[in-house]
């Protein structure tokens, strides 16, 4: 099992290899594959949402294409709480 310094300094060091933007709706910011998305969204998100996504993400998805279920299931969670940010007009966010 890969710590989370490890997956940390991974997604550090990772490079832009081809085309991916980040995964906030709208925001057409490219970042490396490897990273969910560009800086301001991602730290617009809770800490208890992004502890998910470090806990779930594994080194080399972004490569392989093969997320686990839970990572799956953190990024779903992620969008449902965008789209409820979005819903209730808290529009400072985006
Ligand atoms: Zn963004």
């Amino acid at each position: 099992m890969t710590s989370i310094g490890e997956k940390v300094a991974h997604v550090r060091s990772a490079r832009q290899d081809r085309r991916h933007s980040c995964h906030w709706p709208g925001c057409d910011a490219q970042v490396p594959p490897a990273m969910w998305g560009c800086k301001k969204h991602w730290y617009a998100l809770p800490k208890d949402l992004r502890d998910r996504i470090w806990r779930t993400y594994r080194p080399g998805q972004e490569a392989d294409g093969r997320p686990s279920r839970d990572y799956l299931d953190a990024a779903r969670d992620v969008q449902a709480w965008i789209s409820r940010q979005q819903s209730q007009g808290q529009g400072r966010l985006i």
